[in-house]
């Protein structure tokens, strides 16, 4: 087998006796005060990493100081010298999530011995076990699979068949479902014990679903409550002294539902798991995160009286269960346990980020090739435009930076809700400039010409790493809505000249375009709600003449809105948006999947299609000011017409539209 990286060192340290030379660190109280048969054990987790190794935003592509396991690796040493014995763990989502993730997977590929980045750096930190998490599966079965095939750690996976049995136990499973580790753990006066630790591993069932055209067919899932209930057992016939599980799954309802996707409330209650690593909501556990429940503790960081972590998401932190074990009549009990997570950076009252630990070199030199590599492919066009994608007129007119947004996330939720009782439904998307100028000055707009367009461009087109939501709403909602987003302008005065446009305490991502349907916006009528949503003017009316499919909308009809976790969740306070209308949750962000629209369209051809207007005022024009390079793309805006009108204040350059 080749490997990009033969000769590195594998600093895996179980047991490297590293608390007698390192007289600087203090000792966790469990390794200081371990008598003679006591052993501290410290198992440390990290999870959702996606492909984070080092710490820059290939987005925005620069540096930073929040994410990499870079930067976690160093405060894993510091970590394992505190203890006189550790483990390390990894929770899943692992090979997706980042450009580096994508450029391996859409770009260089995974032949048969290729390494994939991340598993490489893991190799370099020294892991001892590591689980599959959902967004494993996003680039296919042979992807994963090769993928996996170099790490130096076992992976499990218990609730994915390739061939499923009449039983858990039955399953030909695609993953080793657990693995039992023999290890030799040394206690309070220095003797050594062997140990055989279990691990098992766990991932959503919605990967069938999230992943329905790499899977279905192809795998079968179990849910995760029931495969441990079958599996814990043989681990402990077969000789596991302790069990950990290895759950890439939320903690969610304390009560067990069929197929949940947050299973690891009730996970841990089964019988003979002993600690809990969690993942996959990219929180932090234990800490403020989470809202206690009957059976979470989220200050002590236990569920259901059994220890529990979640270590942030990115590298972001280290989730830490120290454990206490004492020999008792040849077998191991557990006597004692803490759970912490430990962050990489702390943000300061002016959000400025403090970084608390320098990046590891070994584990920078590891994947600095692929880095580079992926530096390079975010500079690179990976696509085409037929259209520029600017936002100087996203504000007055159906734009093409909106327009792009609303095509994606329209594409890819009728692939997800495609074979569900929701796939009938008509789709519309929601979707808002982020980059319109306002305070963040006159060059603050989208502007990447017509040709190329590369990785880093899409950040410029979603500012925001949110994740896609659909929910489903009524034609009466669809309506409301709009009304919400055209708060964004001033009422206006019928034949009156040179007013002004823009309400400047309205932010613009809250002026939501919905692609799918047909309208025109009044503007002598006052606006139905006020800046904070609330309902002003009842009997206003600024939407008119809004159709579907070239018919006055139906008010009962039911209509499925895409849009992201932010608006779906009650940010903005949209009507028919306040949570409970969600009926699909994605695991994607929008910015991935307007990198995928991209990449597989190849070309793309985001020429807004005027769907939405101001509606005719004889006589009448108003003023708004956007970036003056805004000129370049006058002659491109349909639906409008619209002037140049000087200058407007600091750099901005003024327009004038005849209603
Ligand atoms: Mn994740
Ligand atoms: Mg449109």
């Amino acid at each position: 087998m080749t490997r990009n990286n033969p000769t590195h060192l594998n600093r895996r340290s179980f047991l490297a006796g590293t608390a007698a030379g390192a007289s600087l660190i203090a000792l966790h109280p469990f390794s200081a005060r371990a008598a003679a048969g006591q052993v501290h054990l410290r198992l440390m987790e990290t999870t959702d990493l996606h492909v984070h190794v080092f710490p820059y935003d290939y987005y925005s592509d620069k540096a930073v100081d929040t994410v990499g396991l870079a930067r976690t690796a160093s405060i894993i040493d510091a970590i394992r010298a505190e203890a006189t014995n550790s483990m390390l763990l990894d929770n899943g989502d692992l090979i997706q999530g980042n450009p580096m993730g994508d450029y391996i997977a859409y770009e260089r590929g995974m032949k048969d011995g290729d390494m994939h980045p991340i598993v490489t750096a893991m190799n370099t930190v020294g892991y001892d076990a590591a689980t599959i998490g959902n967004h494993e599966f996003n680039y296919g079965l042979d992807f994963l699979m090769k993928s996996m095939a170099g790490a130096e750690f076992p992976v499990v996976l218990s609730n994915v068949a390739s061939k499923q049995g009449a039983g858990p136990r039955a399953d030909t499973t695609l993953f080793k479902p657990y693995v039992l580790l023999d290890r030799v753990l040394t206690d309070g006066a220095g003797e050594e014990h062997p140990i055989r630790i279990g691990i098992i591993g766990f991932t959503p069932p919605q990967i069938m679903n999230w992943d329905s055209k790499h899977l279905q067919g192809n795998v079968e899932v179990r849910d995760i409550v029931r495969t441990a209930e079958a599996w814990v057992p043989e681990m402990r016939e077969a000789g596991a002294d302790i069990v950990i599980a290895l759950s890439h799954s939320g903690i969610g309802a304390d009560r067990h539902t069929e197929g949940m996707e947050n299973a690891s409330v009730p996970l841990a209650a089964v019988d003979g798991i002993d600690a809990v690593m969690t993942g996959h909501h990219h929180l932090v556990f234990p800490g403020t995160a989470y809202e206690a429940s009957a059976a979470v503790d989220p200050e002590t960081g236990t569920i259901h009286g059994k220890p529990a972590t979640m270590g942030g998401f990115w590298g972001s932190h280290l989730g830490l269960i120290d454990v206490m074990l004492e020999r008792e009549g040849g077998e191991w009990r557990v006597a004692g346990f803490e759970t912490s997570a430990r962050p990489i950076s702390r943000r300061e009252e002016d959000r400025s980020v403090t970084p608390l630990v320098e990046s590891d070199a070994e584990v920078l030199a590891s994947v600095q090739a692929e880095h580079d590599a992926t530096l390079a492919y975010v500079r690179r066009a990976v696509g085409e435009t037929s259209a520029p994608l600017h936002s100087y007129f996203a504000l007055v007119a159906d734009d093409p930076s909106v327009q792009i947004v609303s095509n994606a996330q329209t594409w890819y939720i009728r692939q997800m809700l495609d074979g569900t009782e929701y796939a009938g439904l008509p789709v519309l998307s929601a979707a808002a400039p982020f980059k319109a100028g306002g305070r963040g000055g006159p060059e603050y707009y989208t502007d990447v010409g017509k040709g190329s367009v590369a990785i880093k461009n899409v950040a410029d087109l979603y500012l925001y790493p949110n994740t896609v939501r659909a929910v489903k709403v009524t034609g009466a909602e669809v309506k409301d809505w709009l009304e919400r987003s055209a708060g964004m302008f001033n009422q206006v005065t019928p034949g009156e000249q040179d007013q002004v446009l823009l309400n400047p305490d309205f932010p613009s991502y809250n002026f939501d375009v919905i692609d799918g349907v047909t309208y025109r916006i009044d503007l002598s009528e006052p606006s139905k709600f006020g800046p904070k949503g609330e309902l002003e003017h009842p009997d206003a009316n600024r939407i008119v003449d809004l159709q579907f499919e070239g018919k006055p909308i139906d008010p009962a009809q039911e209509f499925v809105i895409a849009t992201n976790n932010y608006r779906a969740g009650g940010g903005g306070s949209f009507p028919g948006a306040d949570g409970s209308t969600i009926i699909f949750e994605a695991p994607d962000t929008n910015r991935d999947v307007i990198v995928r629209y991209i990449v597989e369209q190849g070309t793309i051809n985001p020429a807004a299609d005027a769907n939405w207007t101001f509606a005719p005022l004889e006589g009448t024009s108003v003023l708004f000011d956007t970036g003056p390079r805004a000129s370049n793309y006058l002659s491109d805006v349909k639906g409008v017409e619209i002037e140049e009108a000087g200058d407007g204040p600091d750099g901005f350059a003024r327009y004038r539209i005849r209603l």
